[in-house]
């Protein structure tokens, strides 16, 4: 395999190479993904899809791990549903805040916090 030297270099000075690594965030797989390498330091950076990709995944991965089950309760003739303190605070909303609110499917809602 013929090696590619790239024309910018890594922070410490040396070259950088084409190469591919397996790439593991947060315990997450993705596999052998292209990286370039740096030869004299042995950095490896990941091209911006890559990292878009993890960041997408990490993201998600959170996500499901604040998951909660709630059970609605009643106000008046409105249904209530109690979000977890978890949850509002990874996505920003307080008391009295406004939401929009619609529905996403025959048995899901998407709640958005309007700023
Ligand atoms: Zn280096």
């Amino acid at each position: 395999m013929v090696e590619e030297i790239l024309s910018y270099r890594c922070n410490c000075g040396g070259l950088l190479k084409k190469s591919h690594t397996q790439v593991e965030f947060f315990g997450i797989d993705f596999g052998i993904r292209e990286c370039e390498v740096c030869t004299k330091c042995g950095s490896e950076y990941l091209n911006e899809e890559t990292l878009e990709e993890v960041e997408q995944e990490v993201k998600k991965r959170k996500l499901f791990g604040l998951e909660k089950q709630a059970q609605i309760t009643k106000s008046g003739n409105s249904l209530v549903i109690r979000i977890p303190p978890e949850i509002a605070k990874f996505i920003g909303v307080h008391y009295k805040d406004n939401i929009r609110i619609y529905p996403k499917g025959e048995n899901k809602i998407e709640i958005e916090v309007l700023s």
